[in-house]
């Protein structure tokens, strides 16, 4: 068996013990005599694996009381749609656009309303994070939205925007479960788990109970209202049962490793090694606005095309994959989520040293 250094932005790298401790259950989980694909959501045994991740994720991000934990279908491009369905009631929202995924949930939201954009950083292909300290945040607006950290173009809000009071959503999918936060300061906040959790298929989101009402859009789907999924404990139809599985366990395994305290810190100084090559690189060069960066994804190019390209492709021969940037910015990105360990960072950093000296 041979594990590669998998720095792919998502689906992503899951933790090996994970993994393994999946494939020992597979033929059997806990003496059931199935694996967890094939047994009824409505079981059990199942109504324990949910339960417990659920409250394993509670634990882990301090979710208050007062807000429900949803685990929904759909991806995160559905929430694109379900925030508005549920959340516009005076038909006006207004959007922070700071990447691919900000912007996709702004024209989604013009469908339903009036979607304002009331900063945006596409000036400068997304690079920065625009100051949002006195934005012009509509008075009739139903709620502000963020994309918190930009998978794509590798910048995170470090600190939220001031919504003037207005109820604060964020599509957390990339840095999900990264570092603590403060769940209070969020109206709704929602991730794709398929980053930093889990397998592709779900998301989880975190929604304000005062928030979760029969008062949506007309015509919002019975299954897009949070209320239905709220009331029915995610159950209304038959959830993604083996990705609430994996989640669970990583959820267990986060909590084994100490916690979100602890896996901020060691995210911090896995980034530094990267970020601090970077720095001092000739050949290469970040692309992100310094007090911007985040955490998770690392966008960098070396000013040259077919430099880029031959550097991709001798990485994925020395076992380094998934390194090339999206195509809206090219160049590479290396994506280092919860699960990639710090000695994956160091020998990606020991070969592009290498590679720098190869092709001075
Ligand atoms: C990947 C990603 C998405 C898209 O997720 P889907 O599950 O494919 O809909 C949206 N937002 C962010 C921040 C992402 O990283």
């Amino acid at each position: 068996m041979k594990r590669v250094y998998n720095f792919s932005a998502g689906p992503a790298v899951l933790p090996e013990e994970v993994l393994r401790e999946i494939s020992e259950e597979m033929m059997d989980y806990r003496g059931t005599g199935m694996s967890v694909m094939e047994m009824s959501h409505r079981s059990g045994v199942f109504d324990e694996i949910l339960q417990t991740a659920e409250k394993d994720f509670r634990e882990l991000l301090k979710v208050p009381d007062n807000y429900k934990v949803l685990f929904l279908q759909g991806g995160a491009h559905l929430q694109f749609a379900a925030v508005p369905m549920n959340l516009m009631k005076n038909r006006v929202a207004d959007y922070i656009v700071t990447g691919q995924w900000a912007k996709r949930a702004y024209e989604e939201a013009k469908q339903y309303g009036t979607a304002n954009k009331i900063a945006s950083s596409e000036d400068q292909t997304y690079s920065y994070i625009p100051d949002c300290s006195d934005l012009p945040v509509s008075g009739n607006a139903d709620y502000v939205y963020i994309c918190e950290n930009n998978t794509i173009y590798g910048t995170k809000f470090k600190t939220l925007p001031d919504t003037k009071g207005k109820d604060l959503v964020a599509d957390v999918s990339s840095c999900f479960l990264s570092e603590p936060v403060d769940v209070s300061r969020y109206a709704v906040m929602y991730g794709g788990v398929q980053k930093n959790i889990g397998p592709a298929g779900m998301v989880i989101a975190v929604v304000r109970e005062d928030l979760i009402t029969d008062d949506v859009l007309p015509g919002t789907p019975t299954i897009m209202k949070y209320k239905t999924q709220a009331d029915t404990g995610s159950l209304y139809n038959t959830p993604n049962c083996f990705c609430i599985y994996t989640c669970g366990k990583v959820f267990q395994w986060l909590k084994k490793m100490g916690g979100l305290e602890v896996m901020k810190r060691k995210n911090e100084e896995k980034a530094a090694v990267l970020y601090d090559y970077l720095d001092s690189s000739r050949l290469f060069q970040g692309t992100v606005r310094k007090e911007d960066r985040s955490l998770m994804n690392v966008p960098f190019v070396t000013g040259d095309q077919k430099l880029d390209a031959k550097f991709v492709r001798e990485a994925d021969e020395a076992g380094f994959v998934n390194l090339k940037g999206h195509r809206s910015v090219g160049g590479m990105r290396a994506s280092i989520y919860n699960a990639m360990p710090r000695e994956g960072v160091e020998a990606l950093v020991a070969f592009m040293k290498k590679f720098e000296e190869e092709n001075k």
